[in-house]
This record gives C-alpha cells, structure tokens and sequence, in this order.
C-alpha cells in the first residue's frame, strides 16, 4: 500500500512537472538521432544549398541510410576536413561521410564501413598553361594548391615538397589557382569536374587529362563501434538493393553507377 501511494505520487509529480516531462523527450530524442560529420564545401558530395541547408550525394545517401537502419533523426554537422577524425574520436560525431578516401592511416583511427564510391585524383591548371603542363609530371616542383589534410595535398607534397599550398577548403584553393598563387590544384576528379562545368567560377581553368590514383571512400565510425558499421553496412547494401543508391547517383552525376 504504502509503495503503491508513493509511485503514484512520483508518476503526478512527473506528470506536472514541465523539466520531467522535457527530459524523458530529450533523452528518447537523443537515442534516435545519428550525428554525421561532414566538410560542406565539396560539391557535388556536400555542400549549401541557396537555403542554407546542407545537401549533395553524401547527404542524401547517408540520410537514406540512417532512415534504413532505423533512426529517426540524422543530423549533419558542418565541420573543417581536418577536423572530422578529431571530432568522431572524442564522440562529438557519431559517423563521417565527407568523400573521405579509405587510407591505411586513417583505418588506424576509424573504422571504414564498405566503400561506396570510387574516385580518383586529377590536377586543375591555368588554361594559359596547358603547353606548359601537358602531363602531371611536368609540374613536378611547381608550387601546388590542394585542400588541408587531403589525399589531394598528401600526392601534391610529393609531386613538389615544400611547396604546397594548403586551405582549409577546396573554394579556396581554386580561388588561389585563378589568382595565378599556385600552377595546380590536386583534388577528387569528380569535383574538379563539377567545378569546372560551373561556367563562370571555372573560367580559364581547365584539367590536365590524366587519373593518378583509384581511390575508394568509406563512411567511417568510432574504432571498435561494430554495432554502427553493421547498420551502416547493412543500410549501404540495401540502398544499393532497392534502388535508392543508384536514385541518388543520377541525381547528382547523371550517369549510371561504376560500382
Ligand atoms: N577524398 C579526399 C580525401 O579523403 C578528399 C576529401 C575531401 O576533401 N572532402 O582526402
């Protein structure tokens, strides 16, 4: 008698209460929701739409794999490249998805779920230069510009070390191309070539006509979160299944998916 008077005090007590009420949601809400970090100025993966919300392939692909494995809510926080593998390792962020390669050294800090797109890197010059740089070897110890921490600035210091400008993204390392600061900018191809079919950011610029590397990306977790990379794998495989991967491809590369 005496138990049963005092949970039902508890249940009125919680009940009135606004802070208890609020609470119970927040923490409910909390446990749906997958936060995903990402580099939004890398077209046509992530980047702002004119609204301010952020969008691309990756979004998209992420958010209907989120939905497949059951949260209700997928929250995509903007954050610098460099900055990605930080953030997940200290559990500010639960997933990455930012066309982020699958390294040896980064696999030694975060777990890869499945690749889900294969790219490569290519180099951007100055039109005015291209009978100067007519393969990738020719700009060998030319200052080059690439994006901080990419696989793009990584081979750049190799084609010419020391002398590598880094930005913190790839906007600006285009910017610093135009402006005659460096000869090449080493970056993804697939958003070399989005940049340069924006006819008037793109003007004068134009790509030297070789692939250097196959690269694979991954959407990658904590290391040891296995329970994560089996949802997102499973959620991969079957957006990959029902069509929704291949939806989301044509939308933004309008070409039938290579893998
Ligand atoms: N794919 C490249 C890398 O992983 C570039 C990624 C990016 O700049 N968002 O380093």
């Amino acid at each position: 008698m005496k138990s049963k008077i005092g949970g039902l005090f508890k249940t009125v007590a919680c009940a009135a209460a606004v802070s208890c009420a609020a609470f119970s949601f927040t923490s409910a809400a909390e446990a749906e929701t997958l936060r995903v970090g990402t580099e939004a100025t890398y077209a046509p993966f992530e980047f702002a739409a004119d609204d301010g919300s952020l969008t691309g392939f990756d979004v998209e692909l992420i958010r209907a794999i989120g939905k497949e494995a059951g949260y209700d809510d997928v929250q995509v926080i903007n954050m610098p490249f460099d900055g990605l593998i930080p953030a997940i390792m200290t559990s500010q962020i639960d997933v990455i998805i930012a066309a982020m390669t699958i390294t040896p050294e980064r696999a030694e800090r975060v777990d890869f779920t499945d690749p889900y797109y294969t790219s490569g890197l290519s180099v951007l010059i100055r039109e005015d230069t291209a009978s100067k740089y007519p393969n990738i070897d020719a700009l060998k110890g030319q200052t080059l510009c690439a994006q901080i921490g990419s696989t793009g600035a990584f081979t750049a210091e190799k084609l010419s070390p020391g002398k590598v400008k880094a930005f913190n993204t790839e906007p600006e390392a285009f910017m610093e191309l135009k402006a005659g600061g460096c000869e090449g900018v080493v970056n993804d191809r697939p958003i070399n070539l989005y940049f340069l079919s924006q006819s008037n950011a793109s003007d004068g610029v134009t790509e030297i006509n070789e692939v250097l590397t196959a690269e694979k990306y991954g959407i990658a977790v904590r290391k040891g979160n296995t329970e994560l990379l089996e949802k997102l794998n499973t959620g991969l495989k079957n957006a990959r299944e029902n069509g929704t991967y291949d939806q989301i491809y044509q939308k933004w590369f309008k070409l039938a998916p290579k893998d």
